[in-house]
């Protein structure tokens, strides 16, 4: 078997400015790549087909859950999300390292698979900043930013089984400190 890349699995509550700081070491790493999860949900603004997600009807990605191409999925807040299995072994053997953006019963299922792999908990600054920057988005009904909060809260509680927590208050050192954890892994 050829050389394979570290596998970032990396969790945060939505909100908490991951994509952000996940853009940004993407930007000055070269070597780090994400892998694209396929979704039911609709698109937010700005957001392109294929490379922020793919997006899918329920009845395509239950057909790609019948067809074993998953690594695994879950339902969160009332969409799909899921791991295409091709993409995630076409990038391990291509790149340094592949960063899964999942949420945390995804993330457990993923290292319970690949003990190899190096789970990153990014966690919000406090509680506040998270409901300040869900409400800042403007994209979701009031329903949905309480879901959001409520899963956001339970998820919270679970950094501690992961191997590394990233508090991302200011955006240049959670990049440094992520940026830190692959390199320690892929040297
Ligand atoms: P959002 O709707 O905010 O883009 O994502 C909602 C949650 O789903 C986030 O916690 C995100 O990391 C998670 N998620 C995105 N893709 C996947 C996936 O392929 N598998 C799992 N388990 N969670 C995912």
């Amino acid at each position: 078997m050829g050389k394979q890349g570290v596998l970032l699995v990396v969790s945060a509550p939505s909100g908490c400015g991951k994509d952000t700081l996940l853009a940004e070491a993407f930007r000055q790493e070269p070597r780090l790549t994400r892998s694209v999860s396929a979704t039911t949900r609709a698109p937010r603004e700005g957001e392109v087909n294929g490379r922020d997600y793919i997006f899918m009807t329920e009845r395509d990605f239950k057909l790609l859950i019948e067809l074993n191409g998953l690594v695994e999925y879950t339902n969160y807040v009332g969409s799909f999300y899921g791991t295409p299995k091709a993409e995630l072994g076409n990038l391990l053997a291509a790149k340094d390292g592949v960063v899964l953006k999942i949420e945390t019963e995804g993330a457990a299922r993923v290292k319970a698979m690949f003990p190899e792999s190096v789970s990153v908990f990014i966690m919000p600054p406090s509680e506040a900043e998270l409901e300040r920057r869900l409400r800042s988005r403007g994209t979701d009904t009031e329903e949905k930013i309480k879901q959001r909060l409520a899963v956001a809260k339970s998820e919270m509680a679970l950094a501690e089984n992961y191997d590394r927590v990233v508090v991302n208050d200011d955006l240049d050192t959670a990049v440094n400190e992520f940026l830190a954890i692959f390199r320690e892994y892929s040297s």
